[in-house]
């Protein structure tokens, strides 16, 4: 037997045990028996060092030059571009992404930085004239303080990132708060910055528990603004605390994307979107394609597509470069999901593929699909967080639009077609907050706005030059001689 390796915190520059002295193992979802380390249980005493820490290094950190904190973000991300390998395979480990996608995920982390350095250079304000002596008003955007981000496991890397870098790069000291179920990934982030030369407290890690260590970070005094990615039932609860300690607040929640394919789309094209939309990293994004609504005069010709797809698709060990669907994070997330595949089954729905788990001691659910769903059934409506989803058919893009807004989620949706005045209704009449045209609904980039509408999202969008209105306020001076 080896011995398991134990990690720290990484807090005001050090790396440090919980005060408590707890410790949790986190095991390896293909291969549970395997330990992929020991990590703190921290408890209220470890935020407050940590916020303390951030709340010491605000000063310094948000009045230097902001391009000297560029640097610091682009060193890091040359670091993150160098260490891509390994970092991907460690998250692989933890939480049973498949290794091309985690290697995609990380290197895209590089990008993320490299655009928030750039923010760095831009204008930080306007100026105006004062109406009555002329002289100077300037309105500026300026830092927050100290910013909780609270993160799930499904995207360990690239939304603790894609907070980070931001708030970073506007001036703001950041306490991070990862997915118990992904805490290494979370760790090798704060490596990155710390061998970037990130000064002491500027960016500090606390692995825990959420239901511990959540409402300590949230309330906490120096704490001015939260922003949270996981769980909607989490996500209410934090965002009325944030504001109920008068703090600035974020969500971004789940979803239950539409895939809409018209008569005239490309199948090949829009099968293939469907199959990574719905499968890869075993349906465990936000975003992933839950209802494909099929025009019913290609529905048994997409039908077929997806289905062969499906069988062609490789399903398996998530360290094996050809593998697209690995296992779920945990055991409980494989029974919530295969518990879900039960009450499809019961609420009248027929499985096309899948449906049940596979053998061996990984969590491996296959890809499922489902025909025959009601509109008002659960899996119609809920977010099944894995590699399931529903095929409906259609008549009409009207008919398609109503019901993909017949969920109380809008977070992406997708349209396949090749005529244009379709693809205006669908933008038009779609409530979601990311919209794709003849494209999975997944995936994103780092240099454009990112978030949900209805029950997807609260507060301003992530991402792109959008962040810089959650991470900045504005601040007015009237300048007189
Ligand atoms: P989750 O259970 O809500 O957890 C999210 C984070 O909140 C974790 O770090 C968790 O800690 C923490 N947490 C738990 N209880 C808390 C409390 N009482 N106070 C403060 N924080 C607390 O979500 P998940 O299971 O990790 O992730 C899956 C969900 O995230 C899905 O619904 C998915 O759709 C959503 N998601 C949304 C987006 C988006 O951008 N819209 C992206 C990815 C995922 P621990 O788990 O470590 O205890
Ligand atoms: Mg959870």
């Amino acid at each position: 037997m080896t011995a398991v390796e134990t990690f720290d915190n990484f807090i005001d520059g050090e790396w440090r045990a919980s005060a408590t002295g707890r410790t949790y193992e986190k095991r390896n979802p293909f291969r549970p028996q395997e330990v992929v380390g020991a990590f703190p249980a921290s408890d209220e005493g470890d935020v407050e060092a940590a916020v303390g820490a951030a709340a010491n290094a605000y000063r310094s950190w948000s009045t230097m030059a902001p391009q000297q904190r560029g640097a610091v973000l682009v060193g890091a991300s040359e670091l993150i571009a160098a260490r891509v390998d390994s970092i991907a395979a460690e998250m692989t480990a933890e939480m049973g992404k498949p290794l091309r996608e985690s290697r995609g995920e990380v290197a895209r982390g590089a990008e993320t930085l490299r655009f928030c350095a750039g923010e760095t250079w831009r204008a930080v304000g306007e100026i105006f004239s004062n109406s009555t002596t002329g002289s100077q008003i300037q309105a500026i955007r300026r830092a927050l303080g100290v910013v909780g981000l609270i993160t799930p496991w499904n995207f360990p890397w690239s939304i603790p990132l894609w907070k980070a870098a931001p708030a970073l790069a506007y001036g703001n000291t950041v306490v991070l708060k990862p997915a118990q179920e992904a805490p290494l990934t979370a760790l090798r982030m704060a490596e990155c910055f710390a061998d970037a030369g990130i000064p002491a407290g500027v960016f500090n890690v606390v692995i825990g528990r959420g239901s511990e260590i959540g409402t300590p970070l949230v309330t906490h005094p120096k704490v001015r603004a939260v922003s949270f990615t996981g769980s909607g039932p989490v996500g209410h609860q934090v965002r009325d605390l944030a504001a109920a300690h008068g703090k600035r607040v974020q969500l971004e929640l789940g979803g239950h994307s539409p895939l809409i394919v018209l008569a005239d789309a490309d199948l090949a094209r829009a099968s293939e979107a469907a199959y990574s939309g719905a499968f890869w990293s075993a349906g465990q994004k936000c975003t992933a394609t839950r209802r494909i609504y099929v025009h019913e005069a290609v529905y048994d010709e997409f039908r077929t597509l997806l289905l062969e797809r499906i069988r062609r698709g490789v399903v398996g060990d998530p360290t094996h470069l050809d593998t697209e669907v690995g296992p779920l994070v945990n055991k409980t997330q494989m029974e919530d999901v295969l518990g879900a595949v039960e009450r499809g089954r019961s609420e009248g729905g027929s499985i096309a593929a899948g449906g049940t788990a596979l053998d061996g001691e990984g969590f491996l659910v296959p890809p499922t699909v489902f025909e025959n769903v009601d509109d008002d059934a659960y899996l119609s409506r809920e977010e099944v967080f894995g590699p399931v989803t529903s095929l409906y058919p259609i008549d009409s893009l009207e008919e398609a639009i109503e019901r993909a807004n017949g969920t109380a989620y809008g977070l992406s949706a997708s349209l396949f077609t090749r005529d244009l005045a379709s693809v205006n209704r669908f933008v038009a009449g779609v409530e979601a907050g990311v919209l794709r045209i003849n494209a999975a609904t997944a995936g994103g980039e780092p240099h454009v706005p990112f978030g949900g509408s209805k029950a997807s999202g609260y507060g301003p969008r992530e991402q792109g030059r959008a962040a810089r209105e959650f991470y900045t306020e504005s601040v007015t001076v009237y300048l007189n001689d």
